[in-house]
Formats: structure tokens, C-alpha cells, sequence
């Protein structure tokens, strides 16, 4: 026998992803909810919950969930009445790329670019210049040198219609740039690529030391050159950037990359 049940909160309420096609929404069952998210991207999202139950029973404590890549539907909670009365909830979703339910790995980056080649690190790691505050490198190369992905993992972005650099931040939306995910939920950017720079797409895999693109000038830069970072996802901040450890041959490694000198690849 079913009781008549007065609902105070819409029963579907899609959530959009900023710039990632995800949704999620809880679905009306017998005696309350399953709770689905709908995963359109090629990589895995985590998703948070933030939910306020009324007069409702969840299944699980977890409140961080990590959704697979092209999954339509994936029941991540379920919500049952506790007393016969109304019921409800509130619910928001935030998401973020990769499974970053993880730590990240301790990896041997490769330097991203061909092997036998060098080029000057002209920024390093927080430095007093636009690197404040964050682990990223600039290597000084000239408009169309060969970028090679530092590391294997997936594409999540990729943009390469853009033409305009200066040295002014108010050229900073102009960058054209790659981001690769990794296995351990760390993203590389490659950025400053010069226009039509990619030879990759979203969704392609790639394995380290592969030709992915070249490298430019555009966005904000003094001079043509590669900006490589490694940031995780967070929900509290946007990127939180990562130190890296470089590969430099046999049994040669360096945690960090000194300003002004030249790095030969392998
Ligand atoms: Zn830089």
C-alpha cells in the first residue's frame, strides 16, 4: 500500500557542469530518490554532493564520488523515507575532472620536447615574474618547435584558433594550449601554441614523449616560449599546481629545473 507523499523539493534537478558536460539529479523511486549522474565527457568526473535530506534516509556517508567516462546514469546514492510523512531534499553538485580521489603519483616527467634538443628554462618554478606562487616552467623556444607530452594520458582540452599574443595580462584568454589528463588525476598544460599548433584532439590518448603540437607565442608572453605545468583539480581553489620531477637521462633525475640553463633531452 502506498501513502500519498507531498514532495517540498522538485524530484529532477539537473545540475550543469561549468564547461563540462556532466548532469546529475535525483530520480523518484517507491519511498525516495536514487541519486544519478549522467557523465557525457571522455574522462572520468568526481563528483561532490552537497545534500540536505528531509525526513530521508541515505545509503551511504560518502559524499565524493567518482563517475566513469561516457556514463549515462550512474547511481551514486539512494534516498529512502525514514518515517511515514513528507519528504524531500536539497542537493548541489560540483564536479571535477579526472578521479581526484587519489594522491598524485611520484612521476618522472620527460622534458616536452624532441629528444636531442635543448632549449633554456627562461622562467622556473615561483619565480618573481608571472610565475608567483605556482610550479610551472617556461622553456625559450622559437614559434613552431615541436612539443612532446611530457607524460601519457588523455586529452580533456584543447585550443588552437587563436593568433594574438602580447605581453599585457589583458592577452591572457588569447593562449592556445593542450591539457592532458594522467592516470593519477594530475593535468599538464602546454600553452602559448602557435595557431593551428595541435595535432591532437579531445579524447585522444596519448603516450609520453609524442609529438602533440608546437609551440608558440600566443596569450600573455614576452616572447615565443612553452609554459608547462602540472596542476590537480580542487574543489576549494581552482588549480592547485604540482612540483615535478624531470628525467635527464640514465639514471639522472632533478626535482627542480634551474632558471637560465639549457636542458637537453635524452
Ligand atoms: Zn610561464
Amino acid at each position: 500500500m502506498r501513502f500519498l507523499l507531498v514532495l517540498f523539493i522538485l524530484s529532477f534537478f539537473p545540475v550543469h557542469a561549468q564547461n563540462l558536460d556532466v548532469t546529475s539529479g535525483a530520480v523518484a523511486i517507491d519511498d525516495g530518490y536514487t541519486y544519478l549522474v549522467t557523465n557525457k565527457e571522455p574522462f572520468p568526473v568526481t563528483v561532490k554532493l552537497d545534500l540536505k535530506p528531509n525526513n530521508l534516509k541515505v545509503n551511504t556517508s560518502k559524499r565524493v564520488f567518482v563517475v566513469p567516462a561516457n556514463t549515462e546514469n550512474f547511481e551514486i546514492l539512494q534516498m529512502h523515507m525514514i518515517k511515514r510523512d513528507t519528504y524531500g531534499y536539497k542537493a548541489s553538485a560540483s564536479y571535477l575532472i579526472g578521479n581526484q580521489t587519489q594522491e598524485p603519483l611520484d612521476f618522472l616527467y620527460h622534458l616536452p620536447y624532441a629528444r636531442t634538443a635543448s632549449y633554456r628554462v627562461s622562467q622556473g618554478n615561483n619565480s618573481s615574474s608571472t610565475h608567483r606562487g605556482k610550479y610551472a616552467i617556461d622553456f625559450s623556444m622559437p614559434t613552431g618547435t615541436p612539443v612532446h607530452a611530457a607524460r601519457g594520458g588523455l586529452v580533456i582540452a584543447v585550443r588552437e584558433d587563436q593568433s594574438l599574443g602580447c605581453t599585457k595580462p589583458k592577452c591572457l584568454e588569447y593562449a592556445n594550449y593542450i591539457k592532458i589528463l594522467h592516470k593519477d588525476g594530475t593535468i599538464a598544460e602546454y600553452t602559448h601554441l602557435m595557431v593551428n599548433g595541435s595535432l591532437v584532439r579531445k579524447g585522444d590518448k596519448v603516450n609520453k614523449d609524442q609529438h602533440i603540437g608546437y609551440s608558440g607565442n600566443t596569450g600573455w608572453s614576452t616572447g615565443p616560449h612553452l609554459h608547462f605545468t602540472v596542476y590537480r583539480p580542487e574543489f576549494s581553489r581552482h588549480n592547485r599546481t604540482i612540483p615535478v620531477r624531470f628525467w635527464l637521462g640514465n639514471s639522472v633525475a632533478v626535482n627542480e629545473l634551474q632558471e637560465n640553463r639549457h636542458y637537453r633531452k635524452p
